[in-house]
Formats: C-alpha cells, sequence, structure tokens
C-alpha cells in the first residue's frame, strides 16, 4: 500500500506531489525494504545501537519491530522534501518500550531531515515562508 501527498505553495506557486510506501510504481520495493531491515537487524544484533538492543535481538527477536517503510521527508534548512526510508527501530516488552530512529541527512545540504507525515501546512521548499498546504493526500496499491 502506497501514500501519495500533493504540496501546493499559493505564494510562489510551486506544486509538487510525492509518492511513499510500495506500490506498482516503485519497483523491486519490498525487496529494498526487507534488505534494508535486515541491515538494521544484523547491526542491532552486532551491538551497534547497544547493548539493550543487543540483549532483545538476541533472546527476544520476536518484540522486536523494525520498520524500512519510505516515508515523506523535510529538511529542517533548506526545506527540500525527500522521499526517505525510515530506518527504525522500537522494542516492547512489559516493562519498557524504546526506539530509536535513524538521523537522516539532507540529500542536498546534510542537514537534519522531519518526518512530515502530520500536518497539513509547512514551509515551502521555494520561497521558504510557511505557506505549502497539503492539497491531496491519497493511498493506492
Ligand atoms: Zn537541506
Ligand atoms: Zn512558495
Amino acid at each position: 500500500m502506497g501514500k501519495s501527498y500533493r504540496y501546493k505553495c499559493e505564494e510562489c506557486g510551486y506544486e509538487e506531489e510525492f509518492f511513499v510506501g510500495g506500490s506498482y510504481m516503485a519497483r523491486n520495493y519490498n525487496r529494498r525494504v526487507e534488505e534494508a531491515e535486515e541491515e538494521l537487524r544484523s547491526a542491532a544484533l552486532y551491538g551497534k545501537f547497544g547493548e539493550t538492543i543487543q540483549h532483545m535481538m538476541k533472546y527476544e527477536r520476536d518484540k522486536v519491530y523494525i520498520n524500512c517503510d519510505t516515508d515523506l521527508y523535510q529538511c529542517m534548512d533548506c526545506r527540500s522534501f525527500s522521499v526517505q526510508m525510515a530506518k527504525e527501530l522500537s522494542l516492547n516488552n512489559s516493562d519498557f518500550t524504546l526506539s530509536v530512529e535513524f538521523r537522516h541527512e539532507c540529500p542536498s545540504c546534510r542537514s537534519n531531515l522531519l518526518r512530515k507525515s502530520r500536518g497539513s501546512i509547512t514551509f515551502c521548499p521555494n520561497c521558504k515562508k510557511f505557506t505549502a498546504q497539503l492539497v491531496s493526500m491519497g493511498k493506492f496499491d
């Protein structure tokens, strides 16, 4: 299942649509997601994210949830939108929940990206004003 976001800015005329998630439009999507998830899983198993996570991966693997689906992100600095893999790992057990989300780097300026799944208004990547509106959001197979 994929999702689409369409942003439009009334100030400068910027308009762009983004597709995230799997669909017939994204070739090999499932395989790429699986590979990314496997990579995270083995990094966790080798202790890359600390001992707690490593321990959970060894003994309570079924409680570890890994998400590498794509989502829409926006740069905090240059305001460019980009579609990135989420790369997050979370653990749920009776005592605590823990989640790790990887830092996402802007492909153009290397600043931090923020996930853009909520909020209907945001900064316009073109004129940089807080005037870009989410005009439509769709779901597709
Ligand atoms: Zn940027
Ligand atoms: Zn604009």
